[in-house]
């Protein structure tokens, strides 16, 4: 990779991009929205709109900003299918565009939404950025010689279906929560799916993401990461386009439900060791957390002489958001204790 300020991690190989320059941007800036229309960005009407990034972790204009919409407060849900679908066609566009530079290998689309998530500008609004080589994870899935995503998914790990579209639970999740939004038939990109196949991707964003705001509330936050495809088409068998849907912490859940009396770390005894994270308010708490347990409630049942809270569990390694998203209740399998 030869983009400035890269580097690799000699303890880890990792791939990084050091921007200190984005240390300077604006957090929440006072005054007018800039990416409201007659904003310091988008300075006349429009309905989709993109712009370069003024601040970018890409040079030489690899680092675009998507508006959704003009509307300050809207989200997908808001802005229904349709609009949803414009969104799409812009990002199909600019996949396009950028993707047919000479330095650039692979388009990568975000929208990271909320204050939690590190959202320095609260109008609706996405990333894409072009590298000019394809980065290592999708590299790992690309290379692959089958499509991973064209097998049969598990009855159970799927959330929803829309013409063409599909919503599952990975298999392996690396959050809580997680969902995977793919086309139920093998298409290499974005660009070349066609203008009716995108337009169901606005569609089963606004399903998907209507789930997460009934499970954790209205503007729920969240990260959002587009796979559109390697640039060029290039015969990669396995290039199918994915867009990983990951809600924000649950402290963020937490917070928005107000009588929040704390918020207890505790180093794991569940979820096959990870870290978990439990709201208490008013003698009930909601938990979600481990990679190995993808959602967990949990009930309070009482406190001990000790002043330890006894806690009834449950959780699901499966067909964990298709219960929430339903209301399903959790089964329950097992009472745990967790000092205080
Ligand atoms: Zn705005
Ligand atoms: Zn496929």
């Amino acid at each position: 990779m030869s983009e400035t300020g890269f580097r690799i991690d000699p303890l880890t190989g990792a791939h990084v991009v050091v921007t200190p320059w984005r240390q300077h941007r604006p957090v929440h800036p006072d005054g007018m929205c800039p990416f409201c229309p007659g904003g310091l960005e988008a300075p006349g009407a429009y309905d989709v709109l993109h712009i370069p990034n003024r601040w970018p972790s890409l040079a030489n204009g690899r680092h675009e900003v998507i508006l959704h919409g003009p509307d300050h407060d809207s989200s997908f849900p808001r802005l229904g299918e349709d609009r949803s679908a414009r969104v799409v066609e812009l990002w199909s566009a600019r996949t396009s565009v950028l993707g047919s530079r000479e330095d650039v290998s692979y388009v990568f689309i975000f929208e990271n939404r909320g204050r939690v998530i590190g959202t320095t500008i609260d109008h609706p609004h996405s990333q894409i950025m072009a590298f000019s080589e394809i980065p290592p994870i999708p590299k790992s899935e690309l290379s692959k010689s089958n499509c991973g995503l064209c097998k049969d998914i598990d009855g159970e790990l799927i959330v929803t279906r829309q013409p063409g579209w599909q919503v599952s639970v990975p298999w392996a999740p690396s959050w809580p929560y997680e969902m995977l939004i793919s086309p139920c038939a093998h298409v290499a990109d974005l660009p070349t799916a066609g203008q009716s196949l995108r337009a169901g991707l606005g569609g089963i964003l606004v399903d998907s993401l209507t789930r997460l705001e009934r499970l954790f509330g209205g503007g729920a936050p969240y990260q959002l990461w587009v796979h559109p495809g390697p640039a060029g088409g290039g015969g990669w068998a396995a290039a199918h386009p994915q867009v990983p849907l990951t809600p924000g912490s649950r402290a963020a859940s937490a917070r928005r439900v107000g009588r929040c009396r704390r918020l207890l770390r505790s180093g794991g005894s569940t979820g096959g060791g990870s870290t978990t994270e439990i709201l208490t308010r008013n003698g009930t708490s909601v938990m979600a957390g481990g990679a190995g347990a993808i959602a967990i409630a949990t009930v309070i049942d009482g406190q001990d002489a000790a002043g330890r809270h006894r806690h009834r569990q449950s959780f699901g390694v499966k067909g964990d958001v298709r219960g929430v998203a339903a209301d399903r209740q959790f089964r329950a399998v097992g009472t745990i204790t967790i000092n205080r």
